[in-house]
């Protein structure tokens, strides 16, 4: 026996046996993933479901791909989906030069060449697709796809016990003729459901934006019980899996939330595990604010309410960061990079308070507003070659978290020896991801604001101090 046939008997073992095993569905799905990958010395693999209207293949687990490219459904969707659903199977040799493939940019920046679409059949009908990644190009013995059609129908085999038919059925479907222009890219699970709400409609395309996985009102919570009945019950917004947090969202005026706000307080108490936040009409306005439109863009913003940090304090604790990390970088030549336009003035001020060596790199990335039919995506790459070094971001605010998350993603699958951030501002009310933040300048409420690079439509970037702006509507 060869070392390939050695790995995939065992790899064959070892799915026979979490298929008998009480795994939750998607682990059980991944590990199947995993011992594919390892078996036949690929790269990733993705196990992908079709949603309920048939039309589309969705990611639900995957080894080995890093999360927004297993998030991006788009793999599922763009090559030659038809062939798959026919219960073809699909070789795309090189799929950043396949006409087939419409993102081949997406599949570049992961790094993958070469990609395999085994169909998933039950009882003679497609439900899936086990999809394997390849960095180099290579092609696939017929024994590697047998081995495969052998992993895919043991999976399926197995469904019964993980009911794979009930993870099938939280795909929401295609149901929405006037949502065309919503991103491709859904990070969420083919395209969105009917939102009771406008503001959820455009809250999810924000998340769409940022290739994060969301499911719309997923699960109720009973809150009060008569008898065996359930009173009372409580069904969030949003919720996010990769983060594990519920989201509701509620624009209704300040004096109006307090039945929300009681709703929110008794899932937490009777549910303590259950992570949910409440996002407001303030939290609402001040997100779409930042990206220059909502209801606060409809307004002229006259002034500053009142000044946060005078252009002092401001200076002095840029200058204790910038010693700070000259110590923890002694030895070091780290590559400081910025995402444009925000952090100019910081990272201006904060390369002079730094004693250490140390070289700066610069990049871009869409901004929601004005790329609204697409996703989030790089318009400015970094310059260096960043693999093996020492990389430290350099941030104006970290927010929802949405923004650095991306970028962290993206600057690590090129391999640095290290990567921290440092961020002036850390509106830490409003995370919605926890990314990790080694330097802080200041910790600040949930307010919007300007000034020190910060903007508003453009504006205010030049003031020396930071401040808040006026939120006109929240008077209202
Ligand atoms: P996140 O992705 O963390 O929600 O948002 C990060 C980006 O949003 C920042 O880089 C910044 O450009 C913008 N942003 C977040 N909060 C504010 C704010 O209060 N004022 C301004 N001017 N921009 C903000």
């Amino acid at each position: 026996m060869n070392g390939t046939s050695l790995r995939c008997y065992k790899a064959l073992k070892e799915v026979a046996e979490v298929a008998n095993s009480a795994l939750p569905p998607k682990k059980f799905l991944r590990s199947i993933a995993k011992s594919a990958t390892k078996a036949i010395n690929v790269d990733g693999c993705s196990v992908a479901l079709k949603n309920t209207t048939g039309e589309h293949l969705v990611s639900i687990s995957s080894y080995g791909l890093s999360d927004w490219y297993s998030r991006s459904s788009l793999l599922e969707q763009n090559h030659d989906l038809e062939q798959v659903m026919n219960g073809e199977v699909v070789f795309i040799p090189n799929a950043r030069q396949d006409p087939r493939f419409q993102n081949s940019e997406l599949v570049a920046r992961e790094g993958m060449v070469s990609i395999l679409s085994i169909p998933l059949t039950q009882r003679g009908e497609v439900i899936g697709a086990l999809n394997v990644h390849s960095r180099t190009q290579r092609e696939f013995s017929h024994a590697e796809r047998d081995f495969l059609f052998a992993v895919g129908n043991l999976a399926v085999i197995a469904s019964e016990n993980i009911k794979l038919h009930d993870l099938m059925q939280q795909i929401p479907c295609d149901n929405t003729a006037d949502d065309t222009a919503l991103p491709k890219l859904t990070s969420s699970l083919a395209s969105p459901p009917s939102f009771a709400h406008p503001s959820e409609k455009e809250f999810a395309r924000l998340l769409d934006f940022y290739r994060i996985e969301w499911l719309y009102e997923p699960r109720s919570f009973p809150l009060q019980w008569e008898k065996d009945q359930a009173e009372e019950m409580f069904t969030p917004d949003f919720y996010l899996p990769a983060v594990n947090i519920y989201l509701e969202i509620t624009t209704l005026k300040q004096k109006h939330q307090s039945d929300k706000n009681r709703k929110v307080r008794r899932l937490k108490k009777l549910y303590p595990e259950i992570n949910i936040k409440l996002l407001n009409k303030k939290d609402y306005i001040n997100i779409l604010a930042k990206y220059g439109y909502g209801p606060l863009g409809q307004t002229t913003v006259q002034d500053i309410d009142r000044i946060l940090f005078s252009e002092n304090q401001i200076q002095e604790r840029v200058r204790l960061l910038g010693e700070q990390i000259s110590k923890d970088y002694a030895n070091k030549q780290p590559l400081l990079i910025g995402i444009l336009k925000g952090m100019f003035c910081f990272m201006a001020d904060i390369t002079r308070h730094i004693t250490i060596p140390l070289s700066v790199d610069f990049m871009a990335i869409s901004r929601y507003a004005n790329d609204i039919s697409g996703a989030v995506r790089i318009t400015k790459d970094i310059e260096e070659n960043i693999t093996g070094k020492d990389i430290l971001m350099i941030e104006d605010i970290v927010d929802t978290g949405m923004t650095l998350n991306y970028v962290l993603n993206y600057l690590s699958t090129h391999n640095p020896s290290s990567l921290h951030v440092c961020t002036l501002l850390d509106k830490k009310a409003r995370r919605l991801i926890n990314v990790p933040l080694t330097y802080k300048g200041f910790e600040i409420p949930d307010e919007f604001v300007v000034g020190y690079g910060l903007d508003y439509q453009d504006k205010y970037r030049n003031l020396p101090f930071i401040g808040v702006l006026r939120p006109e509507l929240d008077k209202k």
